[in-house]
């Protein structure tokens, strides 16, 4: 019953999305007018490429806070089918191993049980991986680990990403989640938030652990939901 929010709830939540979508997106606008004015203004080729140079930088940050956003819609080719987990998780590293590589940080897989197929949307659900292991890899400094266990918890597939980074303090954990909540220089404050959304949408739950000695994200998905239609 406290899983379903009700109708007013979700409202509410549309209406707070909807004003961080307009104040992330005006920041960089008001940004890219100010420094086509200033390049207006004057003929120095030097300052107007620099000022090119920041509204590139602003326009791609549009960009990827509406890539992202994109995500949260129901995409219009949902693609519900039978998928191998395991195939999942090793198509999921071959996207994102080079970033691991280039920060020293191993990532393990240790699949105890043998896991059957499960009905899902391929590419959400690898989304919602990457999303948990890019973060894990941007909170780990100079070197660490990513372990990705696979495991059968009754009618459910377990799969628990844990990192060796410094953890989320306590302070802020409940605020993770939040649509544009970022510590990050260049986050968009986006990610968690999606794969809660994909994730249950998917009928399944996503829990969040996290101490000084890491952070670690649970992730339960049925395994019978050949009816499901996202
Ligand atoms: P973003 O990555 O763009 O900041 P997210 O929604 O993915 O947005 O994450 C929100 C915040 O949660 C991050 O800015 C970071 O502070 C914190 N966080 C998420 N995952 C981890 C992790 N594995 N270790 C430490 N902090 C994390
Ligand atoms: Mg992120």
């Amino acid at each position: 019953t406290e899983q379903f929010l009700m109708e007013s709830e979700k409202l509410l939540i549309a209406g707070q999305l909807a004003a961080g979508i307009v104040h992330e997106v005006r920041n960089p606008l008001t940004s890219i007018k100010g420094f086509i004015q200033l390049s207006q203004s004057q003929y120095d080729e030097d300052k107007n490429r620099f000022y090119l140079n920041i509204i590139q930088t602003e326009i791609e940050r549009i960009e990827l806070i509406l890539t992202e956003l994109l995500t949260l819609t129901k995409p219009r080719n949902s693609h519900v089918e039978s998928n191998d987990v395991e195939q999942l998780l090793q198509e999921v590293i071959t996207l994102i191993d080079t970033q691991a590589i280039m920060n020293n940080i191993d990532i393990h897989i240790t699949i105890k049980d043998k896991l059957p197929v499960i009905y899902c949307d391929k590419n959400q659900l690898k989304q919602v991986l990457i999303n948990i292991i890019k973060n894990s890899i941007e909170a780990i400094i100079n070197h660490g680990s990513i372990t990705i266990e696979g495991n059968i918890e009754g009618k459910h597939i377990h799969l628990c990403i844990t990192d060796s980074g410094p953890g989320i303090p306590a302070h802020l954990l409940k605020r993770i989640e939040e649509p544009f909540f970022t510590t990050k220089e260049n986050g968009t404050g986006l990610g968690l938030m999606i794969c809660r959304q994909i994730i249950e949408s998917h009928n399944g739950s996503m829990k969040i652990r996290s101490s000084s000695k890491g952070t670690k994200i649970h992730i339960l998905l049925p395994i019978n939901t050949h009816k499901m239609i996202l």
